[in-house]
């Protein structure tokens, strides 16, 4: 797998800092092979790789876990980024006047009947949604039988057969038909081929300016490998694709189709097939398909538990400061740091003992990043010994920090409050005395 693979590469910088370039470029190669071997498309590896080392380059590795981790950690974090799909993006979009039409496209066998028959089972039982199925495909003539069939099953109503009728006509019966019966959602089932033709995006593109549909879903088998960027590029750019339903996810398949496609249409992938049986259809995570593209298993939780572990050493190292009574510039300094690093002030505020009642000041004061960064410069402008001893800070002192720094006198003198009433509690934390009673404190 590869985190075996990179843990390989890494042995020999284990205890160093950061992720040096060089590093970074071994570990690429072994990304690169882990992904093609998913089948994802090469072109898409490129770009991935590439995104990869950026943010890899210079990250300092968690104490706990090995580099090779690390680097698994990040490609796992980038891949769910490059999934995408938040909740709102795979939701199937259904905001439009009833009936609100849904166009199932794809190559023939991709599973656009079976999933058809799934996505109306799914909006008639969680959504409530009074559902008709239409049957587009007029070539082969058990095509719309079977989805009378699948219908059945789901129990939702199948537009009647009519012989000899073209695609474009059967589309608008159904909407007639549909707008007539009061239904909320009409899906309509295309015909496929078995490779992209022009005859076949010509039907579909037809349809799809006959009926203005609110979805149009590409159903993709999750096996198709390397072809995966041709098709979802060509249905993308002929017909406009809103979402992807990834099928046969239950079979063998790593899934490098999910990221090809997503990366090359930026189109949300919004439902997953996960056998032939109606109700077996799921939502997308991007997080489950990432672990199946890497075939990393539990990695990712083990980094996890890792990062765990390492705010826990901060706060005792944190906590050991307090049990000096001590906290001079540095230690705000690298406080502000730390909580940039994390990204989560509350987070860090809250491992600091009584510190609720200024973070509610602070919450007020609105911290964000761009003022923690003028906080880190003002700090920065400041001499060594001033930052040993504030105190020194007299007027002419603050305006040469604020000239320095960017910043004004006043936004150094509330830097200066600040740091005296964190110092004051730590202060009052010494006095409450020992280990024992910091640590129920922050507890
Ligand atoms: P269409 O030609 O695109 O309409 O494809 P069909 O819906 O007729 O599906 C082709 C075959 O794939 C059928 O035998 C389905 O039962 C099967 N199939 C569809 N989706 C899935 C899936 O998610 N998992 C599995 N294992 N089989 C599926
Ligand atoms: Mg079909």
């Amino acid at each position: 797998s590869l985190s075996s693979r990179l843990g390989t590469v890494f042995d020999k910088l284990r205890g160093r800092g950061a992720l040096s370039e060089a590093d970074v470029s071994e570990a690429m190669r072994e990304v690169r092979i882990a992904l093609l071997e998913a089948d994802v498309a090469l072109p898409v590896v490129k770009d991935f790789v590439a995104k990869v080392k950026e943010r890899a380059v210079g990250q300092e590795v968690i104490k706990s876990i090995t580099p090779g981790q690390m680097v698994v950690k990040i490609v796992h974090d980038v891949l769910v980024d490059t999934l995408g799909a938040d909740d709102e993006d795979s939701a199937i979009n259904l905001r439009a006047a009833p009936p609100v039409p849904i166009l199932m496209v794809g190559l023939q066998g991709s599973g656009k009947t079976t999933t058809s028959g799934k996505l109306a089972l799914r909006l008639r039982t969680r959504e409530r949604k009074k559902v008709m199925v239409a049957s587009l495909d007029v070539y082969r003539p058990a095509a719309q039988k079977q989805l009378e069939v699948v219908a059945g099953q789901a129990e939702v109503v199948s537009l009647p057969i009519v012989p000899g009728q073209m695609p474009v006509e059967i589309a608008r019966r159904a909407m007639d038909e549909a707008r007539r019966g009061g239904f909320d959602v009409v899906i309509l089932d295309t015909a496929g081929r078995l490779h992209i033709d022009q005859e076949l995006m010509d039907e579909v593109a037809q349809v799809r300016d006959a009926v203005r549909p609110a979805e149009t879903l590409l159903v993709t088998d999750a096996m198709i490998g390397q072809d995966a960027v041709n098709l979802a590029r060509e249905f993308n750019e002929k017909i406009g694709i809103t979402g992807i339903v990834l099928t046969r996810v239950d079979g063998d398949a790593r899934g490098g189709a999910a990221l090809s496609m997503r990366a090359i249409t930026g189109k949300p992938i919004k439902l997953l097939g996960m056998g032939e049986k109606l109700d077996q259809l799921e939502g997308f995570h991007a997080d489950r398909i990432a672990g199946r593209i890497l075939g990393m298993g539990d990695v990712v939780s083990l980094v996890e538990k890792a990062a765990a572990t390492f705010e826990a050493e901060e706060a005792e190292k944190m906590a050991a400061k307090l049990l000096d009574g001590k906290f001079d510039m540095d230690d705000m300094l690298s406080q502000l740091r730390q909580i940039q690093k994390m990204g989560d002030i509350k987070g860090i505020l809250g491992m600091l003992p009584g510190i609720g009642k200024m973070q509610k000041q602070l919450d007020a004061a609105k911290i964000d990043d761009k003022m923690i960064k003028r906080q880190e410069a003002i700090i920065l402008s400041m001499t060594k010994k001033e930052r040993r001893t504030p105190e020194l800070l007299k007027a002419s002192r603050k305006k040469r920090v604020a000239e320095g720094s960017g910043t004004t006198v006043q936004e150094v003198n509330k830097l200066l409050k600040q740091h005296q009433q964190m110092a004051d509690v730590m202060k009052r934390m010494k006095k409450m005395g020992g280990k024992k009673g910091l640590m129920g404190a922050m507890s």
